[in-house]
């Protein structure tokens, strides 16, 4: 929610002209990240936030803390020692019966109250499912501005000043929450980099009751359908994608993308063209207005680099451009190009892959 997004109660601020912060909002100190898990894995953007909190916390001369929550039987005491490892100072666990498995409720009435009584200035979630159903009821709650859905993260004075993309991605806005505390936003996965890993870190743990039963809560968890077993594309975390653009003119020939990503073990990717095109889905865009990603390996196959394309995959580890115009402005950024007919190109490397990986296999065999 942005300054111009506050409810009518507060007419003022909702004409940005309130932008003293109150003098009981100033102790609030500190930077929490949500620590996200789900059957015993923590979604690695929790730790890409912890690493972005680091720096801001050490611009401001404050804490980093991470807030793990969930079921007494689970994990909870590892996650936070690997929170001390990405960067935080200290955690919070709250832990309950009816804290085992996502749900609004619960988690919205512990989030809120941590942080009614520990104050922190900045809260940060992932822009996930559950981090974006969270964040919005927490910031409702506690009536305070949150950004979603953020590409960056700054400090300014001492307000944090989040950018976004708006207007359909069009253009990017930097939104401040003066006047409320804490200071709330979502990122989206893969946009941070993954910071690196201190074993020698460690920290305090600060417990806290929920205070919450079950028959306090409306919804029920019935069953639980891991994304594995519906097929689900998960390019934010591929470590190879083979992307296919305009370029490849029909759906016919889109198919030798998906040869030569089958040979690598790779996932697909697409432009907003191919995307329009009905040559790929939705959730295979990359870009401003689809996912972030940062493979070791990014291959693009008749793709031009326009801007938005290149701010979702320019932190790849390896970018392979294979495009007909020598001046593409993709081959201003990519590690290797190759000048040529994608037809012709994606057939022969494919067939190459293929070649290797057997050698390789048979002489593991
Ligand atoms: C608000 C907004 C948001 C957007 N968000 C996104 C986004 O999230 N992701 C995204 O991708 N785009 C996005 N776009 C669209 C973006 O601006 C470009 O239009 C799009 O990325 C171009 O896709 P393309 O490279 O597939 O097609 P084109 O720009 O048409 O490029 C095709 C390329 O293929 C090359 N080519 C042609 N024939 C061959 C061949 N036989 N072999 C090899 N190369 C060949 C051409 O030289 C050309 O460079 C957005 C646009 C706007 C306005």
């Amino acid at each position: 929610m942005s300054e111009a997004a506050k409810p009518a109660a507060r007419p003022t601020a909702a004409r940005g002209r309130n932008t003293e912060l109150p003098e009981h909002l100033k102790s609030y100190k500190g930077i929490w990240v949500f620590v996200e898990h789900d059957r015993g894995h923590v979604n690695p953007v929790s730790w890409e936030l912890m690493g972005e909190a680091r720096k801001l916390a050490d611009k401001l001369g404050v804490d980093v803390s991470g807030v793990v929550m969930g079921g007494p039987d689970e994990t909870l005491d590892a996650f936070a020692k690997e929170a001390y490892v990405y960067g935080a100072d200290h955690c919070y666990i709250m832990r309950d019966p009816v804290l085992k498995g996502y749900r609004n409720e619960p988690f919205t009435k512990g989030l809120t109250d941590l942080v009614n009584k520990y104050q922190p200035e900045i809260l940060l979630l992932g822009a996930t499912t559950m981090g974006r159903d969270l964040a919005g009821s927490v910031a409702t709650t506690l009536g305070t501005g949150l950004t979603a859905d953020c590409t960056e993260l700054n400090i300014d004075g001492r307000a944090l000043a989040a950018t976004r993309p708006t207007f359909g991605g069009s253009l990017l806005c930097t939104i401040m929450t003066l006047a409320y505390r804490p200071q709330m936003a979502t990122v989206r996965p893969r946009v941070m980099r993954m910071p690196r890993r201190d074993e020698s870190r460690t920290g305090d743990i600060i417990e806290m009751a929920l205070g919450m039963v079950e028959i306090d809560i409306v919804t029920k968890l019935l069953s639980f359908i891991p994304d594995a077993e519906r097929n689900t594309v998960n390019l934010a975390y591929a470590d190879i994608i083979v992307s296919g653009g305009k370029g490849l003119k029909n759906g016919d020939n889109f198919k030798l993308v998906w040869e030569l990503a089958r040979v690598l073990g790779a996932e697909v990717g697409a432009t907003r063209a191919a995307v329009q095109a009905g040559w790929a889905e939705n959730e295979r865009q990359v870009g401003q207005t689809g996912k972030t990603v940062r493979p070791r390996l990014y291959i693009a196959a008749g793709i031009s680099g326009a801007i938005q394309h290149r701010v979702g995959m320019e932190g790849s580890d390896v970018i392979v451009a294979i495009n007909t115009d020598p001046n593409a402005p993709i081959f201003d950024f990519a590690h290797y190009g190759i000048v040529g007919n994608a037809m012709q190109v994606l057939p022969v490397l494919t067939q190459a892959f293929r070649a290797h990986l057997d050698k390789r296999i048979r002489k593991v065999a």
